[in-house]
């Protein structure tokens, strides 16, 4: 008989490769050892991940469906383990979403074909077959891909639109006329206010099984963050409410609003979707078809900014940054543009360490929940590393233990790619850095802060006003290519008094000396388990 793996990112019937019926084969699924303590998740994550596991395993043992749930020191041990025991005729196992597992899994395929020794260890074929989860083929987006430097994501995004039928008249062309309308979706966090924010999205009390999980991983070590309030969706039937609830109440000013941020207020209108996507319990093309039928042609009761702006994060964005990935490893991993060496700041792990308000509010978040939306991730805490030079792996790390949804083929394009510009402009024709303008424009944090967000130097001003221009002034000075859109920009910094720069540069090594470095002793192993 035959074995179906099915692995942590593929944690539903909607994503899963199973066997047509019951009769049809075995499922196995792994609790990897290796792959929890590889990384110091948090622990959200890692409830979200075991919950939605045994979730499966239940909602299969209750189908009918002859199912092997084991604990093993990594997913290929697992898969060998029970070789041993069961003598499927083959295992098939869907590509792996990360390049560890990947190529563990083909060391083992690798070593199941190999003739037997003598050893008398059992054998049986282990194929890997395209995935389930995600829309685009990687060898679609390797194709695409070759011979491009600059790999747009607006131009990948169009072809999708036409690819999946999605938002396109008979034509092929868009529908209102315009590919992205995100001219129309800027609001600012005092627009935001005025216009109100939404009740939370759904929340779902933690059942026996997320009990069971919680108490586990309340006793790991060295992880990040703690369980209590631990209220994602981890069955099929959660995340089909939690969509359900995103379309219903908080789609529609979704586009508007994206970009805005209010202190202490987490999800306002994002959907809070991507956790249960990255780990299968959605498949992007029924969220991306919820959100179009709301819509229905004008006829829905969403505006076609928003769901157009929502259509895009998912088949553009998600699709593109996983085919990044894909295209770009390993050696994405080592990309570091501007040379940083810099340790992540300690603040990165502990809220009361800074007092820059916007971050230090990031960080409480992240940290209390496991989540930040685009903003936060991109304008405050990507920039801000990037401003005081963090090596972009180190970065890379944080992002990937921090949030929940935080899997490597999505945290390391987006930071290194989007973030930090470490692949100096294949995904991005700028580096996505700002002085605190933007922040005051975007959010209300600088008005609770101890720092003058309009000031460029001085005791009380905004060291992220400093941080900005002193590091345009080095890449003007080191000649570093990075972007047409960036020349008006670095021509600003010829107007500058000769003695407002220098005194900015000595803001910054003087803020610099006062950010200490990580303390937590943490280690990362990205390709364990
Ligand atoms: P919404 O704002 O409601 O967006 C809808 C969906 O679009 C998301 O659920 C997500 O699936 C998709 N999406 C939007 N933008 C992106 C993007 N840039 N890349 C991939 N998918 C996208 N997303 C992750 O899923 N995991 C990560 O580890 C992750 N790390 C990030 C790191 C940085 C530095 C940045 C700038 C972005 C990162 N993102 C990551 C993308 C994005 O911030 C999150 O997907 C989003 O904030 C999740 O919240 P949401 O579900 O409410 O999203
Ligand atoms: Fe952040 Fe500067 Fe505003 Fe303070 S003043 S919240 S540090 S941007």
């Amino acid at each position: 008989m035959r074995t179906y793996f099915v692995g942590p990112w593929e944690l539903s019937t909607a994503t899963a490769i199973l066997p047509a019926t019951p009769a049809g084969g075995r499922v196995l699924l792994v609790e990897s050892l290796g792959k929890g303590a590889a990384v110091p998740y948090h622990r959200k994550k890692l409830v979200l991940v075991l919950a939605s596991l045994r979730h499966l395993v239940a909602e299969l043992r209750a189908a009918g469906f002859e199912v092997d749930h084991r604990v093993a020191p990594s997913y290929a041990v697992g898969i060998r383990e029970h070789i041993a025991r069961f003598h499927p005729t083959e295992v098939l196992v869907a590509e792996p979403a990360e390049w560890g597992i990947t190529q563990s899994i083909r060391a083992l395929a690798a070593e199941m074909a190999a003739p037997g020794d003598g050893d008398g260890r059992p054998r049986a074929p282990v194929t890997i077959v395209p995935d389930r989860r995600m829309l685009v083929p990687r060898d679609w987006f390797a194709d695409w891909a070759h011979g491009r430097k600059l790999l747009r994501m607006e131009d990948f995004y169009r072809l999708q639109r036409r690819r999946l039928d999605l938002l396109v008249d008979s034509s092929g062309d868009p529908v209102g006329g315009a590919w992205n309308l995100d001219a129309d979706n800027r609001e600012n966090a005092r627009a935001l206010a005025k216009h109100g924010v939404p009740d939370e999205p759904v929340s779902f009390a933690p059942d026996g099984v997320v009990q069971g999980v919680c108490l586990l991983v309340d006793g790991m070590p060295n992880h990040w963050g703690d369980t209590a309030g631990f209220d994602l969706p981890t069955s099929r039937a959660q995340a089909l409410e939690a969509l359900d609830d995103f379309i219903t109440h908080r789609l529609a000013d979704f586009g508007p609003f994206e970009d805005a941020m209010l202190e202490g207020r987490v999800y306002l209108y994002h959907s809070r979707l991507s956790a249960a996507m990255n780990v299968g319990l959605l498949h992007p093309r029924e969220v991306v078809d919820a959100a179009v039928r709301a819509y229905d042609n004008g006829r829905g009761p969403v505006p076609l900014q928003s769901v157009e702006g929502f259509v895009r994060q998912i088949i553009g964005w998600r699709e593109y940054v996983n085919g990044i990935y894909w295209t770009k490893m390993p050696a994405y991993r080592d990309v570091n543009y501007f040379g940083f060496t810099r340790a992540l700041p300690q603040a990165y792990w502990d809220p009361d360490a800074i007092d820059l308000a916007c971050v230090s509010d990031s960080v409480r978040m992240v940290r209390d929940t496991a989540y930040a939306h685009h903003i936060h991730r991109l304008m405050i805490l990507a920039n801000f590393a990037t401003l005081v030079g963090v090596h972009p792996l180190r970065l890379s790390e944080w992002f990937w233990a921090g949030f929940a949804d935080a899997f490597e083929w999505v945290e390391l394009p987006n930071v290194i790619g989007m973030g930090t510009y470490g692949d100096g402009g294949t995904m991005s024709s700028k580096p996505y850095v700002s002085a605190a303008a933007y922040i005051n424009r975007m959010s209300n944090y600088c008005s609770g802060c101890r720092y003058d967000p309009k000031l460029r130097d001085g005791p009380t001003a905004c060291p992220f006003n400093y941080l900005y221009w002193t590091f345009l002034d080095d890449i003007r000075t080191r000649k570093l290519g990075v972007g047409q859109r960036m020349a008006l920009v670095l021509k600003a910094i010829d107007k500058f008094p000769a003695a407002e720069l220098a005194a900015m540069h000595a803001s910054r090594t003087r803020f610099l000396e006062t950010l200490a470095p990580d303390r937590t002793g943490w280690t990362f192993a990205a390709d364990a388990g």
